[in-house]
């Protein structure tokens, strides 16, 4: 008899501004593979439902978790792999031997997407991280792995800021806002995590003159793709890398975990995304 066509899924609540389903439909398409990616609204009440139905065979062969998941999806997996563990959450699901497996590959979407647009970055030692919320802690996790060893933690609400260079260790350190442009001295990169950028979620009037000249700038925000940051890193002469390459990085093992075969990032993908982000921004 042959395989049943193999489904995947995103969940989140809501889930429908996910562009994940673009992503792994294209690669379906490409690969020939009778799969199916879809989206699946899961209420936070659900969901410990909805992980449990997994290792019953209840049709996915796996999936990602999106927002408000992650943490959750943590706690409810039976296995996660060492990314998961260090970064405390959990964007992806497989089921392996009857048991649910998580693991998160935010990290390795962040490096991958900066070693594409900006390979130097893997020489540097020092950065700035504006933020301190789930996208922070990947990329804190891949700063630590790639060598950084003095990570500045910028963050509005101080406590987040503190609970994460506890967490990460004595590469860390805690600032408050008003300390940007003293923590961006000597960094060879800058990323921020926060949502300001965002449309709709406010914005700053970035002074980046503290930037020595090498470094690099990365924004995780992509809607826009060109926010105000990454405007004023070109605006300096700076390199800038803009968050479309994490998450369409980020995308790639999953994808091979579930439909066993490993996709690759391209230019014509990233266009076929970013003319959906303009659709929407429209
Ligand atoms: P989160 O856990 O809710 O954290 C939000 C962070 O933004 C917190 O540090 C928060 O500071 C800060 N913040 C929000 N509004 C602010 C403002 N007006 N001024 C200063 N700080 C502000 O969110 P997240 O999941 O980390 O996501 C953050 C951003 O990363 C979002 O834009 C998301 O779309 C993006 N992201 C991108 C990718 C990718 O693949 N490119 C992946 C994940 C996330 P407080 O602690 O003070 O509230």
């Amino acid at each position: 008899m042959a395989d049943r066509p193999r489904r995947a899924f995103v969940c989140g609540h809501p889930v429908a501004h996910s562009r994940s389903p673009l992503i792994h439909g294209f690669w379906l398409r490409q690969f020939g593979i009778a799969g199916s990616y879809e989206k699946v609204d899961v209420a936070p009440a659900k969901f410990a439902a909805f992980v449990d139905g997994l290792s019953r065979g209840d049709g996915f062969v796996g999936g990602n978790v999106t927002i408000p998941h992650k943490e959750r999806a943590f706690a409810l997996v039976k296995r996660r792999d060492a990314a998961a563990e260090a970064i405390g959450a959990v964007n992806t699901l497989w089921v392996e031997e009857g048991l649910v497996h998580g693991g998160n590959t935010d990290a390795y979407g962040f490096s991958a997407s900066l070693d594409e647009r900006a390979p130097r970055w893997r020489e540097g030692r020092t950065a700035a991280v504006l933020g301190a919320g789930g996208a922070a802690r990947a990329i804190i996790h891949a700063l630590k792995t790639a060598g950084y060893s003095d990570i500045r933690i910028v963050n509005r609400t101080p406590d987040r800021a503190n609970e994460l260079a506890a967490r990460f260790g004595a590469s860390l350190s805690a600032h408050s806002w008003n300390c940007l442009r003293d923590c961006l001295d000597a960094a060879d990169l800058m990323v921020n995590t926060t949502s300001v950028g965002m449309a709709g979620k406010g914005e700053l009037d970035w002074d980046l003159a503290a930037l020595p000249q090498r470094a690099v700038v990365a924004d995780a925000v992509y809607t826009p793709l060109e926010t105000p940051l990454l405007a004023a890193a070109r605006g300096r002469g700076l390199t800038a890398v803009d968050g479309l390459g994490m998450l369409l990085n980020q995308a790639a093992p999953g994808f091979e975990r579930w439909f066993g075969r490993r996709p690759r990032v391209t230019a014509e993908l990233r266009n076929l995304v970013v003319a959906d982000l303009e659709r929407s921004a429209a």
